[in-house]
């Protein structure tokens, strides 16, 4: 199989199953119980909060491990509005995470009023508009560090400033920029950050929220004391655990890893540009997550690609995996500019470690085959 959906998610790196095996075998007790192998395990949780803080250039007490990416988004949205009662106003961009963006639309049903912030064809946030909507009621900036979709990179260190000026804090989905290009989060400035194990080769189903010293935002689970009282719920203990042995593990092999995988990406988009009529790439030309590639057939429709690279055993999205099964078109290709019919028959190959030099040999035999039947089969009229 050619795996080429490392957004969605990445295996499990075989370092991080055998730690969790381990810990699974060895430490049942719970963290908050005050005898040893209680005790043990909040120390080895704290090992694990000590790794992701050193990755984001945070502090140990300021990482709060949440159920997923997603729960850290809402904490992160929900806790800040929620402690700023004077405050109802919010800035999101047009490009968000379903995560982030539905969370401004349930607050907004909630009289709370959501500022979209449109991007440009490359699909960079527009500072003026960022600028226009601030006011003193506004509560949070929450700004995607990169898309999920189209891989461009935002000026987050930008929208920070702009934002502090006016004394809003400031939120960024890291969620996939995480392990692929620097994400530090006092070069960045930011407030509140997102992350998640299962895009770094870590375990489904855990996640941060990086939440500067200081920071008024309200608890976001109620109940016991865990993660400092603001995320209440016994920890997914060997969650945490896989979590912090995958920031280990990137942190061993990254500098590696990333050159030899951003190599790969240029080379196949070269590839599919130079072997492919009538192609059309989505997304920042240079300010992307390079590993991310989104290309447009226009004539064709995405599905129809997907599922017959499928039966090659070649596995691409025609999106953002959250979308995938809704017949909605993407609100990021749509937000880029693109007409409906062009955005439908978009595709997105995103690379990781899984990926070697003969994949893209073997993508850049089947695709081009792919799309000239499909174009037959579809009559495409380039007039169209
Ligand atoms: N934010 C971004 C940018 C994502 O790509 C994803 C996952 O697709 C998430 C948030 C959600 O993370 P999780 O799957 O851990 O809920």
């Amino acid at each position: 199989m050619i795996y080429l959906d490392h957004n969605a998610t990445t295996p499990v790196d075989p370092a991080v199953a055998d730690k969790m095996y381990w810990f699974l075998k060895e430490h049942f007790g719970n963290p908050s119980s005050l005898y040893p192998i209680g005790r043990k395990v909040k120390e080895i949780l704290n090992e694990a909060r000590e790794r992701v803080a050193g990755a984001l250039g945070a502090g140990r007490g300021e990482i709060f491990f949440t159920g997923s990416g997603t729960e850290a988004d809402n904490f992160a949205v929900f806790g800040i509005l929620n402690a700023l009662p004077e405050r109802n106003e919010l800035i999101v961009s047009a490009i968000e995470h379903p995560a982030v963006l539905e969370s401004a639309r349930y607050l907004e049903k909630n009289d709370v009023r959501v500022t979209y912030l449109p991007v440009d064809s490359y699909g960079t946030v527009d500072l003026d508009a960022l600028r226009d909507a601030l006011t003193p009621r506004t509560a949070l900036v929450s700004v995607m560090h990169a898309s999920n979709e189209i891989g461009t990179v935002q000026p987050i260190e930008r929208i920070a400033e702009i934002a502090h000026e006016k004394g809003v804090p400031v939120h960024t989905d890291a969620v996939q920029t995480f392990g692929k290009i620097d994400v530090d989060v006092r070069k960045l400035g930011v407030d509140l950050l997102t992350v998640s194990a299962h895009k770094v080769y870590g375990p489904k189903g855990v996640g941060a929220l990086y939440i500067r010293k200081g920071t008024n935002i309200d608890p976001y689970l109620h109940g016991g004391h865990q993660e400092r009282r603001l995320r209440a719920g016994t920890e997914n203990t060997a969650g945490i655990v896989g979590f912090g042995e995958a920031v280990r593990v990137l942190e061993d092999r990254g500098r590696r890893d990333r050159p030899r995988i951003e190599r790969l990406a240029e080379a196949l988009k070269k590839g599919v540009e130079e072997k492919i009529p009538r192609v059309r790439f989505n997304g920042h030309p240079t300010n992307r997550v390079r590993s991310t590639l989104n290309f447009a057939f226009p004539g064709l429709e995405a599905e129809a690609i997907l599922l017959s690279l499928a039966t090659k055993e070649i596995y691409i999205s025609t999106g953002s995996a959250c979308s995938e099964e809704s017949e909605e078109v993407s609100h990021v290709l749509t937000a880029i500019g693109l007409r409906p019919e062009i955005a439908r028959s978009s595709i997105r190959m995103s690379l990781g470690r899984s990926n070697s030099d003969e994949d893209v040999a073997t993508v850049l035999r089947e695709l081009p085959e792919i799309i000239e039947k499909l174009r037959k089969i579809t009559a495409f009229n380039p007039e169209d």
